[in-house]
């Protein structure tokens, strides 16, 4: 065999090798929108959500996850758990993703803010749901990584910063909804503030026991809330 014929042989195994790797994640990626819609119905009676928004379950099914946590862990990309994505930090369980993201009840020509970038994947989830999202990392280097996939794979309305998500981003305020995915052991009072009324924040709250709630901003200024599920986040830093 001449060396181009060699090389032939080895572009056209790297391709055939791709392609199946494509397709198995598109058919482990409907197997995990399977499992989270199962655990949705499971959970109904403590969350109140009893069936996933047909768009949520949409933007669950197409964005790949497995292009947002460490090369060794792609093969379990689609397992319904947290991974860990380096700096001691987790991308979350997709059915928390996915319940965090039906309890925000996004319209397309919102703003949303997201507390804590991680991976970028709940923030590319969301891109997919709303006009704009601004999400805050306080970990540099894991906020650039994120940047750096969001912006590979095209999710042109993600804007990102490095800094304290506990003061949220006030330049950028009122956020229609606001998404915090790590755990303050109370509610950060910027973040009310940047809540317009009627938007919803939906934010893990408390210290060695931590309750998923959702906080409703009402036209009086008051604030309802509602504690839909024990959860495991990582802390909050400041
Ligand atoms: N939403 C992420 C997962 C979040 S893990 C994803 O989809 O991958 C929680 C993240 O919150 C971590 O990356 C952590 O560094 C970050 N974090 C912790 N405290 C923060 C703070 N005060 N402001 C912004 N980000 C914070």
């Amino acid at each position: 065999m001449t060396f181009s014929q060699i090389l032939l042989v080895v572009l056209f195994v790297t391709r055939a090798v791709s392609e199946v790797e494509a397709q198995n994640f598109t058919a482990e990626r409907q197997q995990m929108v399977k499992e989270i819609d199962a655990m949705v119905a499971a959970t109904e009676r403590a969350t109140g959500v009893a069936k996933l928004d047909e768009r949520v379950r949409e933007a669950m099914s197409v964005v790949p996850r497995h292009e947002f946590v460490p090369a060794p862990a792609r093969s379990s990309a689609y397992r319904n758990r947290p991974l860990p994505i380096g700096k001691g930090q987790t991308i979350s369980q997709p059915f928390i993703v996915a319940l965090m993201t039906e309890l925000l009840q996004l319209e397309k020509t919102g703003k949303v803010l997201e507390v804590g970038t991680g991976s970028g994947y709940q923030a590319a989830i969301l891109s997919l749901l709303a006009r704009d999202v601004y999400t805050i990392e306080i970990v540099p280097s894991l906020a650039k990584a994120a940047q750096a996939t969001l912006g590979r794979l095209g999710y042109g309305n993600v804007h990102t910063s490095v800094g304290d998500g506990y003061l949220g981003w006030p330049e950028q305020a009122p956020f229609d909804a606001i998404i915090v995915t790590a755990a303050p052991d109370h509610i950060p009072p910027e973040l009310v503030k940047q809540l317009r009324t009627g938007g919803k924040m939906v934010i893990p709250v408390g210290t060695s026991r931590q309750e998923l709630m959702v906080l409703t901003k009402n036209a009086n200024g008051t604030t309802s809330m509602r504690t839909v599920a024990p959860v495991t986040f990582v802390p909050l830093t400041r």
